[in-house]
């Protein structure tokens, strides 16, 4: 019996058992990274932390719409420039280009962390039209009001009209709000320094830039993710996820924004994931504070005294709640790295128990079993993975007990095991969306060799029939790969260069 998934709604700060709007399905829309560099540890977290609630809500049988946009334009720097064109000024590229490269870049390394793309992934400079829309509602509401080519949101004529919503997610009072915007540079043309830009008007050097009715300009950050998720998933929709260095004031002001335009809530749950710190301070591209995944994958790093591949990385995750902060040390990473290595020992080992025909169920059965349930219980808990590692952890002990003979599989009955193999199998592999590394290696090993066989019979062949064309050919291509054969009294043999 599978117990209900229940995980924590930032909105309401309060553990729900989850039901969707619609049954069987879910929305899920994630803020997506900025493509104006390349994708640090930080933001890894963050997507992998949503992949595992991604691959779990399918696991409990929904069929999920996952949404997770690009943010191409509108994210400015603290000094108020376009992240992306300040990309482009520094290499000297279109920003389109910028946004091409790291969104590649971006790409290819959520492919080596394993995690799924999403269903849907829009961009927001293919969604302006859906954005001016959203201003418009905005301001047909009484909502916003134009100045000097920029439209500003009204917080206070927002808190008027909705209960004084805002702040809600973030806990923010709004006259903390005005006292620390004071501080910040005086945008004059606000009536409120709460009040914040739902379109720019560009200034004469800015490349990004589109017309619309206040004249040309780029849409403010905020707005996108409430365009795009309003436009995928619905007025209303199930999760909204990102970090927690977004809850104020992007998210903060997405809610208002969506409420503020069509008067629907947006997303009825927010989830929200903790930062990845590096040597006690959070890791972040505008402070420089950061280690490229590519640095642990070589162990090129000052920070590092070993290499990590992905997976070692992965599994370090999965070791921290996604609430929790998670501090890189070279310390836990090693731990990480060798307890990775001994789940997948386990896991091997446990390929290699064969079930003994007309063995009766017994408590090692039934430990088995109830330990993986146990683990699937606590990822039911918001998606408690360290809890679930602390239980598998307990079933690698008995693989390896009975592996090791400590343990009898006369107390497991056959269908028991093959169950269990099953069980674990899908908790690795597709909810924690582990990979295993050797398995995968091993497997091309032996492709390659069978492979080898055949070419070199094939070469073996030509030679015969003196066809010095062919053999000559394959030797040069297979140089070209990097495997050098050598003839001698028993054969050709090779080995890779
Ligand atoms: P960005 O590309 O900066 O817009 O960030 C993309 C995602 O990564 C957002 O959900 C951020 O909240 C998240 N993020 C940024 N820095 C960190 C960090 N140090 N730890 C975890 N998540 C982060
Ligand atoms: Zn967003």
């Amino acid at each position: 019996m599978s117990t209900p998934l229940s995980f924590y709604n930032s909105l309401t700060r309060q553990k729900e058992v989850f039901t969707p709007i619609h049954e069987g399905y879910v929305g899920l829309y994630v803020c997506g990274p900025t493509v104006y560099s390349d994708v640090h540890l930080g933001n890894v977290r963050t997507f992998t932390s949503f992949d595992i609630i991604y691959r779990y809500l399918m696991h409990k049988g929904y069929k999920v719409r996952y949404v997770r946009n690009i943010t191409d334009v509108g994210h400015l720097t603290d000094e108020g420039e376009d992240k992306m064109s300040k990309g482009a000024r520094i290499a000297k590229l279109e920003p389109m280009e910028v946004a091409q490269k790291y969104t590649v870049g971006f790409h290819d390394m959520m492919r080596e962390f394993n995690n799924l793309p999403p269903n849907i992934e829009p961009r927001a400079t293919g969604h302006i039209i859906e954005q001016i829309e959203m201003v418009q509602q905005i301001l047909a509401n009484g909502l916003a009001y134009e100045a000097n080519g920029s439209v500003y949101f009204d917080v206070a004529a927002y808190n008027e009209k909705h209960g004084n919503a805002y702040g809600t997610l973030s806990g923010r009072k709004i006259d903390e709000l005005m006292a620390e915007s004071r501080e910040l540079k005086a945008q004059s043309d606000k009536k409120s320094p709460s009040d914040f830009a739902i379109w720019m008007k560009a200034t004469e050097d800015h490349i990004l830039r589109w017309n619309s009715p206040w004249g040309e300009g780029f849409p403010g950050w905020h707005l996108e993710c409430s365009a795009m998720s309003t436009k995928y998933l619905g007025e209303e929709f199930d999760i909204h996820g990102g970090g927690n260095d977004l809850k104020f004031p992007h998210h903060e002001n997405e809610i208002a924004q969506n409420a503020g335009s069509c008067g629907c809530g947006g997303a009825r749950a927010w989830l929200h994931t903790n930062m990845l710190l590096m040597n006690g301070k959070k890791m972040s591209k505008s402070d420089g504070n950061t280690i490229t995944p590519q640095q642990l994958f070589t162990g090129d790093s000052p920070h590092v005294t070993d290499s990590f591949s992905p997976m070692n990385l992965r599994f370090f995750m999965l070791q921290t709640h996604y609430r929790s902060q998670m501090d890189l040390t070279d310390d836990a990473l090693q731990a990480g790295k060798k307890g990775f290595t001994r789940l997948m020992e386990a896991w091997s080992n446990l390929q290699g128990l064969e079930g003994l025909g007309g063995a009766q169920n017994g408590t090692v059965g039934k430990e088995l079993t109830e330990g993986l349930a146990a683990a699937y219980a606590e990822m039911d808990d918001d998606f408690n993975t360290p809890k679930a590692l602390a239980r598998v952890f307990e079933l690698v002990s008995r693989i390896n007990a009975l592996k090791g003979g400590q343990l009898s599989l006369k107390e497991v009955s056959k269908e028991i095991l093959e169950e269990f193999k099953k069980g674990l199998g899908t908790l690795l592999f597709d909810v924690f969306g582990l990979r295993d590394e050797g398995e995968a290696a091993g497997a091309s090993g032996e492709t390659l060799s069978k492979v080898m066989d055949l070419v070199l019979d094939l070469r073996a062949q030509a030679r015969a029939e003196k066809n010095w064309g062919m053999s000559d050919k394959l030797r040069d291509a297979l140089n070209d790969a990097g495997i050098v054969v050598k003839d001698g009294k028993d054969g050709a043999e090779w080995t890779t260069s």
